[in-house]
């Protein structure tokens, strides 16, 4: 295979023109080539006026290896594609089925391949399926009811369910596991061009269709999924785990559309558990510290919603190209005075602010965006780093490894507070001017969810506020109109990742052996894509060790 490196087209290039340009670089003539594929794209906007797209392009030709001999090109080179490759190794056999606790992008991808390479997984879930899931959170944003267990947070296919499903991660891969978790999305209906984007995105509709044929295929498979059901125990002996309760959630609904449940308790034998619970599962982290198994603190980072309108964005990162071009991103940081880093996280072009609340009593916002990234604005977490020197300072604040949690609970139930149990929302200028809102400027906050106006003030730290307001400035300096004063700000950021770490060992597995912790939740991704790698990392794991 030929690859070609920075290839440069225009912004508005046909499919024929990219062709003609391979044919000119490689210096042959249509007919003998084989294939062409796009590997990555990439916009290069540093000049305004002159937007260009760079591609990488592999090329399958006859006689490739004279054609780079004759074209002597640095940019044109030979490639072997190494595809990902793992081959089962265990010896022993498992007594019972393994068990996966979590549909996240983690639990999900370990149960795909292990129901792929027959090992009849079994995947519990405390939410509901997609479907059901999709209409609950519809309901929760009209009318401020909230179902603790199924929600922006829980239920089929994790926290990343209503996102903007943004793809791209910091993560280094040599092993082909990320293009593989692209492939297999791919396979299940993300669009293609997801395989060669410089940022992949596939919006909260894509990806609820593309987790529901993932599951499908899991079943197909010989895999088994319990929705509405939680992981409430573990059974342990001699430090080996032996089972696991769960209690299941039944629903009915009457004809008058009111929903009852009740919940029945259930102990299974289990000698493989994988733990893929995300970051927000407070009640089963709580539940594993009793347990014993090892955890520790974790620095994480919290912050506001920002919203800006998206034209402003795309005008600062694209001048007048803008129009020819999808929504644009940004992604700002900025050092303060006072020693924190605050910077942009989570960006959604296009998006909304979600409420992804799921406690009682206590309020959190995060932010989604459909595939097309039609929404009128722009919205990013602003966030600044909060380790365990601030998990002190709250009130009542105890020194375990479930602190930073405790830390998250506290500003979450400030925010309620402040939005009386509404989304609590400000116009920048009065954050600065430390005066609660009374009225929305021109940026009108798209916010999925009901929402009042409030004092940020009152639900953020001191150290938070100065922060943010300092790197707003400073973000000014490169988006201009960045801190304009009727920008929207919404709070509290507050689940950017998770706030402890279960230690796990050479073989992923925790002290409690038996158990795997994995994916965001047990502190080990960041992220819908390194969440389903480390997901594929505990299934080989699993099958290092053991034969389906
Ligand atoms: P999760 O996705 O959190 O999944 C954990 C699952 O475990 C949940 O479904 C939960 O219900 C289940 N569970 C928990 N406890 C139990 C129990 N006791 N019993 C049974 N089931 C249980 N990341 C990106 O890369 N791109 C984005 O664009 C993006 N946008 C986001 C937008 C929003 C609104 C949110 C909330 C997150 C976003 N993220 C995004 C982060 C991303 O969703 C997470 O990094 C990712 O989902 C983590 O995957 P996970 O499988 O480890 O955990």
């Amino acid at each position: 295979m030929i690859r070609i490196n920075q290839l440069k087209l225009s912004i508005q290039h046909t499919e024929q023109e990219l062709r003609e340009a391979v044919y000119k670089k490689l210096k042959v003539t249509p007919e003998i080539i084989r294939s062409i594929t796009i590997r990555k794209q990439s916009i290069d906007a540093r000049k305004k006026t002159e937007i260009k797209y760079i591609y990488a392009i592999d090329v399958s030709v006859k006689d490739e290896d004279k054609i780079v001999k004759r074209v002597k090109d640095a940019n044109v080179t030979l490639v072997t594609e190494s595809e990902y490759s793992f081959t089962i190794q265990g010896n022993d056999s498992l007594k019972e089925r393994p068990i996966v606790v979590g549909s996240g992008p983690a639990g999900l991808f370990c149960t795909y391949f292990l129901a792929k390479n027959g090992y009849r997984p079994i995947l519990i879930e405390r939410g509901q399926a997609v479907e059901e899931r999709i209409k609950t959170v519809d309901q929760f944003w009209l009318d401020n009811c909230l179902d603790t267990e199924s929600n922006v947070q829980f239920g089929e296919g994790g926290a990343g369910t209503f996102s903007d499903g943004k793809l791209n991660t910091m993560v280094k891969d040599t092993t082909g596991r990320i293009r593989q978790v692209l492939k297999v999305l791919v396979e299940h209906g993300a669009p293609e061009e997801i395989l060669y984007k410089n940022k992949p995105h596939i919006g909260t509709d894509v990806l609820s269709m593309v987790v529901k044929n993932i599951r499908e295929d899991v079943k197909a498979c010989g895999g088994t999924i319990y929705f509405d059901t939680k992981l409430t125990d573990v059974l342990i002996e001699d430090g080996v785990v032996t089972g696991i309760e769960i209690t299941k959630r039944n629903r009915s609904k009457f004809d008058n559309g009111v929903t009852s449940s009740d919940s029945s308790i259930e102990k299974i034998p289990c000698s493989a558990l994988i733990l893929a619970l995300g970051h927000s599962a407070r009640d089963t982290f709580e539940m594993l510290y009793r347990r014993g198994l090892t955890m520790e603190q974790k620095a994480f980072a919290v912050g506001v919603r920002m919203e800006h309108k998206q034209e402003l964005i795309s005008k600062n990162q694209y001048g007048a190209e803008y129009v020819h071009l999808s929504a644009a991103d940004y992604k700002v940081t900025h050092q303060c005075n006072n020693g924190r880093a605050v910077y942009s996280f989570c960006m959604c072009p296009g998006g909304y602010v979600v409420n992804a609340s799921s406690e009682e009593g206590r309020l959190v916002v995060n932010g989604m965006s459909y595939h097309d990234r039609a929404g009128e604005n722009a919205n990013s977490a602003i966030i600044v780093t909060v380790g365990p020197e601030d998990f002190k300072k709250i009130p009542g604040a105890v020194d375990t490894p479930l602190a930073g949690m405790e830390f998250q609970r506290y500003y979450e139930g400030l925010a309620y507070q402040t939005g009386r149990g509404n989304v609590p929302v400000q116009r920048y200028g009065d954050l600065l001017r430390s005066r609660e809102s009374v009225k929305i400027g021109h940026i009108k906050p798209n916010i999925r969810g009901n929402y009042s106006l409030a004092n940020l003030r009152d639900c953020l730290p001191d150290y938070m506020v100065e922060s943010i307001i300092e790197g707003v400035q400073a973000f000014d300096k490169n988006i201009t109109g960045f801190a304009d004063e009727d920008a929207i700000l919404s709070g509290v950021e507050m689940r950017t990742s998770s706030p402890l770490r279960i230690l796990r060992d050479e073989a992923l597995e925790s002290n409690r052996k038996g158990i795997y912790p994995c994916g965001e939740g047990a502190g080990y991704a960041g992220g819908i894509v390194s969440a389903a790698v480390d997901g594929m990392k505990v299934y080989e794991a699993l099958a290092v060790k053991y034969r389906p």
